[in-house]
């Protein structure tokens, strides 16, 4: 890569003073070297936040709903740039980049044309009661390396809307996206409203214990989220926590196969298996078992597997070599407790490549049907009672989102409505939409993302009483 991408602070491109190589998954080598902050610099990027915070928040809502939208069109306006970036960071396919710099930008728009209106709570003989929303100061977004782009913008946008200065902070294998975003947001917006900071996985807890950071939005495991809940303590601040999950589909016995597994086997292999929503396991009625696992398997094995700059290529690289590491023990716990029926290696070469992998008679005990297994290998599991897989579905520490699959929706919401679990999708799986509000629950989030009420979790709420009386 040619371009020299900075951090952004205190309104200016600034060289980072800790070099990091970044790695293309698709080579296993690294394609460019960046800046990372060391301490003195996110503490600068924090005060300059501090700093420009009070005057952003004075703005109205109709100025910062046009800045807003400025960097929603800048982002547009650099689609090949910031899409083939994402490939070379990411390793996902050039469709999938494509979409997401589109989804990105769709958040700061749909965020643009949101507000949280002065309520009346009451207005009455005895009392005008009126409920407010202020801005909180200074945010940091901490984000996965799964969706990059996306997931900073997530919180990039209600975050500027609500009237706070906002500070990025990505994973630092896929730093690139928000630096470029950084750039462009940074010749829009006033000086110090935007900062984004990469680190060499050393900074989070820095930002997340920061006395002048009033609010964190993480995203990421559930294991890093119990240390941002314990770093935000001391100081108290708002915090918003998007974690893992281990979703499960239920395959009803109305299902028709061939309409469910063009949906299922999408979900499954999306991004390769690293979305958070993603089906990560899946229970299919005995009556259908059989054809529903010949049927994924087929559906497996007609994607291609290669670099995501490659046309055609259907799956990418898993994003690092940890995860990677991880998905080669989730293969080898797949043929020790299942039946592998498509796919099950993982590809030799330097690239960190996993075959669409579909395990058949499996179940709970093994770690690929326990655990977040975050690669594209789908176990899939027998069941015959409507209560039994209910309670198997919710038996998790997890509880991000759940579908179930049905020629009948109305029982298929019935059945849905008893899982444990913040987002529940018939005959679809793992759609999120900036309108619609994004919980996780048990452990696999904690508040609410997206739509009005994530905006809300941006403000600090106050209410306004005056007696009639007085
Ligand atoms: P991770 O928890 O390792 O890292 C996430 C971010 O946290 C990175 O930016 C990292 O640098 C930072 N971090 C590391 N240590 C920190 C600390 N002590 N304090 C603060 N920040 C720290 O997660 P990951 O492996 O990058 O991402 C994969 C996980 O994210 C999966 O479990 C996936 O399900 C989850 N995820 C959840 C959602 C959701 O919306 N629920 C979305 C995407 C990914």
């Amino acid at each position: 890569m040619s371009e020299d991408l900075m951090l952004t602070i205190d309104g200016a491109g600034v060289a980072g003073d800790n070099p990091l190589d970044v790695i293309n998954p698709a080579t296993g080598k690294p394609f460019t070297t960046v800046g990372a902050a060391s301490e003195a610099q996110a503490e600068r990027a924090v005060a300059a936040a501090k700093a420009a915070a009070q005057a952003w928040g004075k703005t109205s809502i109709e100025t910062r709903r046009a800045l807003v939208l400025r960097i929603a069109d800048a982002i547009e306006a650099n689609t090949d740039r910031i899409a083939r970036t994402l490939v070379m960071e990411q390793g996902k396919p050039w469709g999938e980049a494509v979409g997401e710099v589109g989804d990105a930008a769709g958040f700061l728009r749909y965020y643009a044309t949101v507000d949280l209106p002065v309520q009346v709570i009451q207005d009455d003989d005895a009392f005008r009661i009126e409920q407010h929303h202020r801005p909180l100061g200074v945010v940091v977004g901490i984000a996965a390396w799964n969706f990059p782009l996306y997931l900073g913008c997530t919180k990039l946008a209600p975050a500027l809307i609500a009237g706070n200065a906002f500070i990025w902070k990505p994973a630092p294998s896929t730093p690139l996206t928000a630096m470029i975003v950084g750039e462009l947001a940074r010749a829009i917006l006033p000086q110090g409203v935007i900062g984004v900071i990469v680190d060499r996985n050393d900074l989070g807890g820095f930002l997340s214990g920061h006395p002048d950071v009033a609010k964190i939005s993480f995203t990421g495991s559930t294991a890093t989220g119990r240390k941002v809940m314990a770093a935000v303590a001391p100081t108290l601040k708002h915090l918003t926590l998007e974690l893992g999950g281990n979703d499960a589909g239920i395959v009803l016995d109305d299902a028709d196969p061939d309409t469910v597994v063009p949906g299922l086997a999408g979900i499954a292999f999306f991004n390769a298996g690293q979305v958070c929503t993603g089906l990560k396991r899946l229970y299919v009625h005995d009556s259908l078992y059989d054809t529903v696992c010949e049927k994924l398997a087929a559906a497996a094995q007609e994607l291609a597997v290669g670099d995501g700059l490659d046309q055609g290529t259907k799956v990418g690289p898993l994003q690092n070599a940890m995860q990677y590491a991880k998905a080669r023990e989730y293969l080898a716990a797949a043929h020790a407790d299942g039946t592998v029926i498509a796919g099950g290696t993982a590809i030799e070469g330097d690239g960190y490549f996993v075959q669409p992998t579909i395990v058949r008679d499996i179940a709970e005990g093994s770690p690929l049907v326990d655990e977040e297994q975050f690669a594209p290998i789908l176990p899939v599991i027998r069941y015959s009672e409507i209560d039994d897989v209910v309670a198997r579905a919710n038996a998790s520490p997890y509880g991000l989102g759940g579908s179930v699959w049905s020629s009948n929706p109305a029982r298929a919401v019935e059945v849905a409505s008893r899982l444990e679990a913040g987002s529940l999708w018939i005959n679809h799986h793992g759609r999120v939409a900036a309108n619609v509000p994004f919980a996780g629950a048990k452990q696999s989030g904690h508040g609410v993302e997206f739509g009005v009420a994530g905006l809300a979790e941006f403000t600090q709420l106050y209410v306004i009483s005056v007696p009639k009386a007085s």
